[in-house]
């Protein structure tokens, strides 16, 4: 097959393990940087051109879609969806899980379990909201943040009215929510593939710091999670319509609770601290799963 990574730097860890998979397996594989990419929407013939040449011949993409180009990247994605390209990911699915208050209330229709979490638009409304995620602490996080920035604890009703007012003041959209923790500044990456968790891995803050990314200095380790984790980091992949997710929980005292769920997961964290080769089996389920044409909603959303 010819398998193109959507990735706007082929340097990248997860890129390159893609490529390498891939060619082990005796697949055509290639870089496409859709920032480069531009587009032909007509209804007859739809195409995509990448330095004066349109593309041709692709019979899956793997998008790896940065949050900052979420626009642009997931246009790209749903050209090649009209085109009728297998895509691992759908366009609408990576629009679904970008959103953190889309994503959560999806979830929430589910029944998945996620920390409490307030949301409003008028400013007359914050000691409602704050009560309502059971008082300080609480952590207040903006909707377009990613990698922990714009992620905020809140230690008293103060400090949060102060942050949800700065908050407020810049025009950006933040949601509230009742802070665990018993998590302890560490969560729980699992790599979701089709039904399955492949890998998962622990990841611990740095001392002092209650958020657990990787790229805050946090560390990963193995880690054995509970049946309940499994099913519960499987059904928010699939509540969310991606077939390749990172799904991010923290153990509270009232069960396993969803953070995010992330479209395009980084494999360097994951392989390294479980020594699974998380690439490959991307790979195989593109083998089993792309079939000229299959893309479900073929760039419908
Ligand atoms: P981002 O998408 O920017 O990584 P997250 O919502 O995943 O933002 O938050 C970053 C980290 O902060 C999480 O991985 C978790 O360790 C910590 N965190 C976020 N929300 C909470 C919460 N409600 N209670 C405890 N820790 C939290």
């Amino acid at each position: 097959m010819k398998i193109a990574v959507l990735s706007t730097n082929k340097n990248l860890y997860s890129t390159k393990r893609l490529i390498e998979a891939g060619r082990k397996r005796d697949h055509e594989m290639v870089v496409i940087n859709h920032k480069r990419c531009y587009m032909n929407i007509t209804s007859h013939n739809p195409g995509i051109h990448f330095a004066g040449r349109p593309i041709e011949g692709v019979d899956a993409v793997i998008p790896r879609i940065g949050a900052s180009v979420s626009f642009y990247g997931t246009a790209v994605v749903r050209q090649f969806e009209m085109m009728g390209v297998y895509s691992v990911n759908e366009s609408v699915a990576i629009t679904r899980s970008r959103d953190k208050l889309r994503a959560s209330q999806l979830l929430s229709r589910k029944g998945i379990g996620l920390p409490i979490t307030g949301f409003a638009n008028s400013p007359d409304d914050t000691d409602d909201l704050l009560d309502f995620v059971g008082g300080a602490p609480v952590v207040i996080k903006l909707l377009e943040g990613t990698q922990g920035v714009g992620v905020v604890l809140a230690e008293t009703k103060k400090a949060a009215e102060s942050v949800i007012e700065a908050f407020r003041g810049l025009g950006a959209n933040f949601m509230v929510q009742e802070f665990i923790k018993e998590a302890g500044g560490a969560d729980i990456r699992c790599f979701v593939i089709g039904d399955k968790v492949v890998a998962s891995m622990k990841r611990q803050g740095k001392e002092g710091e209650f958020r657990s990314n990787l790229h805050r200095g946090g560390s990963a380790t193995l880690i054995k999670i509970t049946p309940e984790e499994r099913s519960t980091a499987v059904r928010s992949a699939r509540v969310m319509g991606l077939n390749v997710a990172g799904v991010d929980l923290l153990r509270s005292n009232h069960g396993p609770v969803v953070m995010e769920v992330n479209s395009s997961p980084g494999l360097e964290g994951i392989e390294k601290a479980t020594e699974k080769d998380v690439a490959s089996m991307v790979i195989e389920f593109i083998e089993k799963n792309a079939k000229q044409g299959k893309t479900r909603t073929r760039g419908q959303g």
